[in-house]
């Protein structure tokens, strides 16, 4: 198997499809962690496929199961839903431009459409020493749609019939 395990002491994230545990003595990192095993093996399949463009994380692991650590705390379960092992991504700002330029190469790259593309479902990876913007939820409800958060019939900020970013030519 595998020697990883997760760190119950430390921090962990719920997204949107999934739950982010940090691995014991490792920074750059996590693991995560589905409802499901169906559930885990679409998002990896995806990550996987957008990955190879640098369009998301690394997948750096099969969908498995990892052990806890021991906790210091007291809590202590043994073994995780099932999941996969994922380079960690950073949060920061990112600008509708950057979004939709996203949205535009995942859907010419990977044939995706990246409906749920809002703020805490992207983030920053580092290539080359520069920061690259990259999907961080490649669970079925982020590709899975007909109209996003603009509603907008195509993925994105940007208004598809107008152009622009910020519209409100689809309001009525
Ligand atoms: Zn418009």
């Amino acid at each position: 198997m595998n020697d990883y395990l997760i760190n119950n002491d430390d921090w962990f994230h719920e997204g949107g499809s999934a739950q982010l545990y940090p691995i014991l003595n490792y920074d750059s990192i996590g693991f995560k962690e589905f409802s499901s095993k169906k559930k885990a093996e679409y998002a990896r399949k995806v990550q996987l496929k957008l990955s190879k463009f640098d369009l998301a994380p690394k997948v750096l692991s099969k969908t498995i199961k990892l052990k806890y650590a021991q906790s210091v705390e007291g809590w202590n379960p043994e073994i995780s839903g099932w999941g996969f092992v994922t380079e960690l991504a950073q949060h920061g700002t990112v600008s509708y431009r950057q979004i939709q330029n996203l949205v535009d190469k995942i859907w010419s790259k990977a044939a995706l459409k990246f409906w749920d593309c809002h703020y805490s479902n992207i983030g920053y990876i580092k290539r080359k020493g520069k920061p690259k913007v990259v999907c961080i939820d490649t669970g079925k409800e982020s590709f899975d749609g007909y109209a996003n958060a603009w509603s907008n019939p195509d993925p994105g900020p940007k208004c598809c019939y107008c152009l622009k970013y910020e519209c409100n030519c689809t309001d009525y």
